[in-house]
């Protein structure tokens, strides 16, 4: 990045904070029940919840029912249950509180309410089994619309974040093919770089990355390439811009607003503002936040310092709801 791309960016917070924009948002992903229930256990400050986002101008929200088995690790045999459980904990939620609207098919993103996709952060007990075809079934009629096949571990499917050099397998192909058919929204983020290589040649819908950040502004493998982020332009589709810290600038230093800006402005210069979107990851950040960034009644300010930085109201609303809601549009159908 040159130093004249950094001085366009020198933003004086204390002036971001005492300004508003009212204008809806999408966050396309948040661990939501997660950080409901383990928020101390994992020794996160506050960042999200119902009633936050209830009073936050966040129209629509992904959010993720991710498990916690007792010995941490996801191919545990206790994770399928552990999912249905948190799942069954938002539609709970929701069936008592009439101000939501679970999206279960395209004509729902015109609801009026605030509205929640239910996701899966990755398929890693699925091995392909009757049993495991039949609880991903299971967790769709439990209201799952956007499942992404990876986290960080390396499952049946292929390489997660940190196996970047393992390929899509057979298995892969299959369930790839199974969201296509059930116009489930297919969710790249935390898929390894060869994975997602191998994933792309599959799928002819907008590439959807719900969280990520440019490599070439803060280089780790979580990122994304010049060459993947060309990928998703040359799809239509696109990646949510995250507020962890670790992504940002990582984890020695401690990011402000102005470097989430600069992931925006390099996404923009390289593909466009049409492919850029937020997804905040808020919940789900464990090891530190973004200053003035940090939690659902604090996401407004990104979108004071994108005016503050000369974005257009038009660009602004792009990056707040309306890329992403030609992406859901496209694969909700
Ligand atoms: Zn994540």
């Amino acid at each position: 990045m040159s130093g004249e791309t950094w001085s366009r960016l020198t933003i004086n917070t204390r002036h971001i904070i005492n300004k508003h924009i009212f204008m809806k948002i999408y966050d396309l992903h948040q661990d939501l029940m997660t950080h409901i229930r383990f928020r101390d256990e994992l020794g996160q400050s506050h960042q999200t919840s119902f009633e936050d986002i209830h009073s936050s101008t966040i129209d629509l929200v992904i959010a993720t029912a991710f498990p916690f088995p007792k010995n941490d690790d996801q191919l545990d045999s206790s994770v399928p249950s552990l999912i249905t459980e948190e799942l069954q904990m938002y539609c709970e939620y929701l069936t008592e509180d009439p101000g939501w609207q679970l999206i279960e098919n395209v004509a729902d993103l015109n609801s009026k309410k605030q509205k929640i996709i239910l996701h899966l952060e990755g398929l890693n007990v699925f091995d392909g089994s009757d049993e495991s075809r039949q609880q991903l079934d299971d967790w769709v009629e439990l209201g799952v619309r956007s499942i992404g096949t990876h986290w960080n571990v390396e499952n049946q499917l292929g390489g997660g974040t940190l196996q970047p050099e393992q390929p899509l397998t057979k298995l892969g192909h299959e369930v790839i093919e199974y969201l296509e058919d059930k116009n489930i929204i297919f969710d790249l983020a935390h898929m390894g770089r060869q994975s997602f290589a191998d994933a792309i040649k599959l799928t002819n819908r907008p590439l959807y990355i719900s969280h990520g950040n440019a490599d070439a502004v803060y280089p780790n493998v979580r990122n994304y390439t010049n060459e993947q982020l060309r990928a998703v332009a040359e799809s239509d589709g696109v990646i949510g811009v995250f507020f962890a810290n670790t992504f940002v600038v990582g984890k020695n230093n401690q990011s402000k607003i102005e470097d989430v800006v600069a992931h925006i402005e390099h996404i923009k210069n390289l593909i466009g503002v049409r492919h850029v979107a937020i997804g905040s990851d808020f919940g789900g950040v464990v090891t530190g936040g973004v200053q003035d960034l940090s939690s659902v009644g604090e996401i407004e300010n990104l979108l004071v310092a994108l005016k503050t930085c000369e974005y257009s109201e038009e660009d602004i609303e792009a990056i707040a709801w309306k890329n992403a809601d030609r992406i859901l549009r496209s694969h909700l159908i």
